[in-house]
């Protein structure tokens, strides 16, 4: 199938393509097109009334500008959401094929599994883990920058390499990305990477089938050993004496070792203090909590991966409220990306807010350090900053807000911006009418009475009230 629209179209994307970062060219163009042509206006098909808003704020003067240099005779480009456009196969090959990568991006990550001596399977090779894309920051570096050297020089000066740090902190990535870097230099290198409740269960097999012989030359034999969450050897009497003698053996021969685990050495109580010795003879570095903008860097690295640009103040919302460990952030990014592949719903701060609810990470607010002073007054919200964040929280325009649109994506966000300017900023009926494009200020006592009223039925609303609430800065009174 081809028509002159469609291929003009598809020099459009192209160009815009060379302008825009994968993901966000990725989210927002996929599934549009022209869908007709009349003198020198131009329809454009959009899949999703969600993508309406975003167009015109961002991509409106850009795919204009694209038109004209390749027809100048186009003067204007008007909208047309089209959900059949979602999911026309047609259209759907038409941009593989143009753009076969995007299937690439799509596709998660494989674990893979590495053969590295007879009988012992390891499971390092999990390739989304490098040092490349494992994020910087204070909370990480010494740690980071240890792997940097043990990938660059195996068995050198910091043997063994012990890293600690709580759960989802990165050692495991750290660890894997190691071996991943000293596997691309050296790619016959015998990597061997456990954790230490599977070398627990080799040890017990071992000894049932009398193979213990075996076992420990399996485990001597590596380049390098790499052994995870060593907290689980905490009272495995004969496991830390079999890890113990092949350390040593290891280390000996300057065979390099990875150790990671969740508290430093010598608080590992219930471990022989022979093998706590051993760890600290080597490097020791630690990973910490990540601060705001290590967390903003890793989630947009993230996103990147997953092939899913999110908006800035997207990312900023769950940077500021994912506090408790990366595997958090990333959990509410995989959400996110499975709401926008199955629902097609891009994420805003709505739903990532209202998705944080549901997963029980209600986003925290942190108290004021009790200093014995009285706390200034919070300060006061003003009208723009009002619309401005109910604009943020919900995607649509403060235009819009105040503008005469009745679809229901804008209507609501109109009336509870209403009931706030009413509730906090104590607004009369009549200047609220006037701020919302001269209205009669008996439709703003409609409005504030209608979300009054469902505020006390609707336990959703009043979530996503409270919610909006905190976000602009109103605080309870
Ligand atoms: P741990 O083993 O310490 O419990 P993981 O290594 O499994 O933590 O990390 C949890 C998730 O967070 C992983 O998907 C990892 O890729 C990611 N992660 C942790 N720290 C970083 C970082 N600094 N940069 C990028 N991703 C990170
Ligand atoms: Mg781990």
């Amino acid at each position: 199938m081809s028509s002159p629209d469609l291929d003009l179209w598809l020099k459009v994307l192209a160009k815009i393509e060379a302008q825009l970062q994968r993901g966000q060219f990725i989210t927002w163009f996929k599934d549009t097109t022209v869908l007709g042509r009349d003198g020198a206006t131009v329809v454009i098909g959009l899949p999703l009334p969600m993508f309406l808003n975003w167009h015109l704020e961002h991509y409106r003067t850009l795919t204009l500008d694209t038109l004209r240099e390749i027809d100048p005779t186009i003067e204007h480009i008007v909208y047309q959401v089209d959900v059949g456009l979602k999911d026309d196969p047609l259209r759907t090959l038409r941009l593989l094929e143009h753009f076969p990568e995007k299937q690439k991006m799509r596709k998660l990550p494989n674990k893979s599994e590495m053969k590295i001596a007879e009988g012992l399977t390891s499971k390092m090779g999990n390739s989304r883990y490098t040092l490349e894309n494992f994020v910087v920051g204070a909370n990480n570096r010494l740690a980071h920058a240890a792997c940097l050297s043990v990938a660059a020089q195996p068995g050198g000066k910091y043997n063994p390499l012990f890293l600690y740090g709580g759960v989802g902190l990165g050692k495991t990535h750290l660890l894997q990305a190691t071996g991943n870097a000293i596997l691309r230099t050296t790619p016959n290198a015998r990597i061997l990477y456990t954790t230490s409740e599977d070398a627990t269960n080799q040890v017990i097999e071992a000894i049932q089938h009398q193979k213990m012989e075996q076992l420990r030359r399996r485990y001597r034999e590596v380049d390098v050993f790499i052994i995870d969450d060593v907290q689980f050897l905490v009272n495995k009497e004969r496991t830390q004496e079999e890890i113990f003698h092949t350390l040593n053996t290891l280390l000996e021969d300057h065979k390099q070792v990875i150790i990671s685990s969740d508290r430093a050495p010598k608080e590992l109580s219930g471990l022989q203090d022979r093998l706590v010795s051993r760890f600290e003879r080597g490097m020791i570095a630690d990973l910490s909590q990540p601060d705001y903008e290590t967390r903003y860097a890793i989630l947009a690295e993230k996103s990147k991966e997953y092939g899913l640009l999110l908006d800035q103040k997207v990312v900023a919302y769950i940077a500021e409220h994912a506090t408790r460990s990366i595997r958090q952030l990333e959990g509410i990014l995989m959400q996110a990306v499975a709401q926008y592949e199955l629902e097609h719903c891009v994420p805003t701060v709505k739903s990532i807010a209202d998705m944080m609810l549901k997963l029980g990470d209600e986003p925290v607010v942190l108290q004021e350090p009790d200093t014995g002073f009285v706390s200034p007054p919070a300060h006061a919200v003003s009208f723009q900053e009002l619309m401005e964040g109910v604009s943020r929280y919900y995607s649509v325009s403060v235009s819009d807000i105040i503008g005469q649109s009745r679809v229901r994506e804008v209507l609501v966000p109109r009336h509870i911006a209403m009931y706030m300017g009413k509730k906090h900023l104590r607004m009369s009926f009549v200047r609220l009418g006037e701020s919302f494009s001269n209205r009669d200020h008996t439709t703003v006592m409609h409005a504030v009475t209608k979300i009054t009223n469902k505020l006390a039925e609707d336990p959703q609303l009043l979530r996503e009230v409270r919610t909006l609430e905190r976000e602009v800065g109103f605080v309870e009174r």
